[in-house]
C-alpha cells in the first residue's frame, strides 16, 4: 500500500510537470440515462491495452453470465486470439470496441500522460483511431462505434477529431481497479459500490495482478443484488465533453 502511494505521488507529480506545459487534458465521463425501471443498471468496460488476458474475469464473466463491453488494441488482438475466440463465441455477452492501434493517447500535442508518449498530433491521433477499427475488423469483429483512448484523456480538439471520424468516446463513472494497479479488496470495494447508470473501467489484461480477483468478486455482489449488466450499445448513455452527442 505504502509502494502504490509512493507510485501514485509521482504520477501526480509527472502530471503537474507535463500539465504546466500545455492547457488540461478532460477526462471525460460517462453514465447511462435513466431507464425508468426498478432494478438498478450498470456497465462494465474493460480495457485490454496490450499484453495477455486474465482468464479470471473472462471464465467469470462466461459462467456467470455478466455482459460486458471489451476495449481491444491492434496489440492485444494480434497476441491473444484465444480469447477473442471465447469472446466471439458469446456475442450475447461481448460487444468489442475500439482502444486504438498501439495505445497511444489520442491527444494531438506532444507531452507525457502516465509515462505514455502522446500521438502528438492530429494526423497520429487519426492514424491511431483507425488503425485501431481496421484491426477490430480485420480480426472479425464488428466495425466499433466506440473509441476509448489509451489513459482515457484527450484534449478539446481530439475529441472533436474522433467525434468526426464517427464514434462516440467512452468516459466511465467509476475507475474500478485504478489502471489495474489496486490490490483485490479495494478493487471489489469500489466495484461492489457501483449505483444505478455507473459505467465502470478496469482492465482484463492483467493476469498476474490482484485487482482481477477483486474486480470478479465486486461483479459477483452486484449480481446478487440484482444489478443488471448492459453493454453500451445497448442502451442509451450521456457522456460530458461532447463524447457521446
Ligand atoms: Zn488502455
Amino acid at each position: 500500500m505504502r509502494m502504490l502511494g509512493r507510485f501514485l505521488i509521482g504520477v501526480g507529480l509527472a502530471a503537474l510537470v507535463s500539465s504546466s506545459a500545455s492547457a488540461a487534458l478532460l477526462e471525460p465521463r460517462l453514465h447511462l440515462k435513466p431507464s425508468g425501471e426498478s432494478s438498478p443498471r450498470v456497465a462494465l468496460t474493460l480495457d485490454a491495452c496490450g499484453g495477455k488476458t486474465d482468464t479470471r474475469i473472462l471464465s467469470a464473466l462466461v459462467e456467470n453470465k455478466i455482459p460486458a463491453t471489451i476495449f481491444v488494441t491492434g496489440m492485444w488482438l494480434k497476441r491473444n486470439g484465444e480469447a477473442l475466440a471465447i469472446m466471439k463465441a458469446h456475442p450475447e455477452l461481448f460487444e468489442l470496441e475500439n482502444h486504438g492501434a498501439r495505445h497511444i493517447p489520442a491527444v494531438d500535442t506532444p507531452r507525457s500522460i502516465y509515462g505514455l508518449k502522446s500521438a502528438g498530433s492530429a494526423e497520429a491521433v487519426q492514424a491511431e483511431v483507425e488503425a485501431g477499427a481496421l484491426a477490430l475488423t480485420a480480426h472479425g469483429g464488428a466495425a466499433p462505434t466506440w473509441f476509448r483512448g489509451a489513459t482515457a484523456q484527450y484534449s478539446p480538439t481530439s475529441i472533436a477529431l474522433i467525434r468526426g471520424l464517427g464514434f462516440k468516446i467512452a468516459g466511465y463513472s467509476i475507475n474500478g481497479d485504478g489502471g489495474s494497479l489496486l490490490g483485490a479488496h479495494e478493487t471489489d470495494r469500489r466495484v461492489s459500490a457501483a449505483r444505478d447508470g455507473d459505467v465502470i473501467i478496469a482492465h482484463i489484461n492483467q493476469p498476474t495482478h490482484a485487482a482481477g480477483g477483486g474486480l470478479v468478486k465486486g461483479l459477483l455482489k452486484l449480481k446478487a443484488k440484482g444489478y443488471a449488466f448492459v453493454r453500451l450499445n445497448d442502451v442509451d448513455d450521456s457522456g460530458t465533453d461532447g463524447t457521446t452527442n
